[in-house]
């Protein structure tokens, strides 16, 4: 995935000519934090755990991504995935910078509470690396509300007495309760459904009928798949580490999501469907494909077989180098990720601005003002298409990166 990034990265600023003393800056990340800390287990023992926090850039605001649990975080991982993140804030015109982090496990593994336990370890031992004005985690791969439950509530009990109130936007996608965001949960799919629909419009096309499937039946797959079947489109496959489920009379989201719950369940054994080979998913025949997974899936080994028109990241990193080379030649549009699930870390924002200001926001007035901002957002890089007669990708990365370049030159830097 660094690897990805930094292409994509030094293609863009070989484009635009980026400034070379800028270049250096936005080449390298920040800060890369790695703490280990350990962990009583239930069974007593104790286990030392690794976690990682990457600052990539902080130029147009406070650090701003998500924290993930899963077997592939490394520090190459989190230095990829936060990098992602500066472009996507800087593309969504938010006051925020890119940070990724997380711990390398399968919380599958873990009961509930030592989850909390390994939680509220991470949160303390990252101590001041965090905070609301500094760096915002948010959920990211196999983490959730009650995950940022845990980190608001360790990281104000942790900090002085003076400092504790109005702390809660330490970290965003908190449950609604504990002062998170009506709509929060919904964003990042409503944001990958709002794409694909906004794309279409552009060719005098609707969703009704259109044939799609999703790799990742997470938070992101999930509601995906609910607003684009409400709009009359098809979900005929789903892939996640366990199965890959297909019915071309189209799968039922809502009972697929039931099958699955709690969310950390899998699709495997739905009965609304019938299980495949794996290698069979990304060639099967629909108008679009939705890698909602983890990166690098989308690779020379199978870019050539898929058949849809539009693929529309809502995953980050999900389409490596040569996977794309493939897409585009064949005339495949890439929805990027950094445009596609942004819905999410544009939630976050309004969460994060919400708790600043001690206000309460109802869904309705959460989801048009997400709405809002991507359908701006998506216009801004249509325009760039057409001007620049580029890929979506490139548009959304020029348009990224050209907003840092002018942060730095107008701050200049310091001393
Ligand atoms: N983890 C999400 C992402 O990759 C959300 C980040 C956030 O809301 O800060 O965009």
């Amino acid at each position: 995935m660094y690897e990805t990034v930094m292409n994509q990265f030094n293609n863009t600023a070989d484009m635009i000519d980026l400034n070379p003393n800028i270049r250096k800056i936005l080449g390298i990340t920040n800060n890369e934090i790695i703490v280990h800390f350990p962990v009583k287990m239930d069974n007593g023992k104790v286990e030392v755990f690794t976690g990682y926090r990457v600052q990539h850039n902080n130029a147009l605001g406070p650090y701003k991504g998500g924290l993930r649990y899963h077997d592939t975080v490394d520090i190459d991982a989190a230095k990829a995935l936060a990098m992602w993140m500066t472009w996507k804030t800087s593309l969504a015109g938010l006051p925020f910078g890119g940070a990724k982090g997380g711990i390398q496990i399968d919380p599958r593994n873990y009961s509930d509470s030592e989850l909390e336990r390994i939680t509220r370890r991470f949160t303390y031992a990252l101590g001041e690396n965090i905070g609301p004005e500094h760096d915002i985690p948010a959920p990211d791969v196999n983490t959730n509300p009650q995950t940022m439950a845990w980190i608001v509530d360790t990281y104000m009990s942790t900090i002085s007495s003076s400092e504790r109130s109005h702390n809660q936007h330490v970290v965003t996608g908190k449950p609604v309760g504990a002062g998170g965001l009506e709509g929060r949960d919904r964003a990042t799919g409503f944001g990958v459904y709002l794409s694909i629909k906004l794309l279409l419009e552009t060719e005098q096309q609707d969703l009704k009928d259109k044939r799609f499937i999703v790799q990742g039946f997470g938070n992101v797959g999930y509601w995906a798949s609910h607003f684009l079947s409400q709009d009359g489109a098809k979900l005929i496959a789903v892939q996640d580490a366990h199965a890959t489920v297909y019915n071309e009379d189209g799968i039922d989201t809502e009972a697929l999501a039931q099958h699955c719950e709690p969310r950390k369940g899998s699709i495997k054994g739905f009965d609304g469907a019938t299980e495949i080979d794996a290698d069979e998913f990304f060639g099967l025949d629909c108008d679009i494909v939705i890698p909602a997974a983890l990166g690098n899936q989308i690779t020379a080994e199978n870019a050539f077989k898929i058949k849809a028109s539009i693929v529309a990241e809502g995953a980050n990193g999900p389409t490596d180098k040569e996977g794309e080379k493939i897409l585009l030649q064949n005339g495949v549009k890439i929805i990027p990720d950094i445009f596609c699930n942004s819905g999410g870390v544009i939630g976050s924002y309004f969460e994060w601005l919400q708790n600043r200001n001690g206000e309460l926001w109802q869904l309705d007035e959460v989801m048009a003002k997400i709405q809002k901002k991507l359908t701006e957002n998506f216009h801004k890089i249509h325009n760039e298409v057409n001007k620049r007669e580029v890929d979506w990708r490139t548009a959304a990365f020029i348009l990224a990166i050209s907003r840092v370049e002018t942060a730095y030159k107008q701050r200049g830097i310091f001393p």
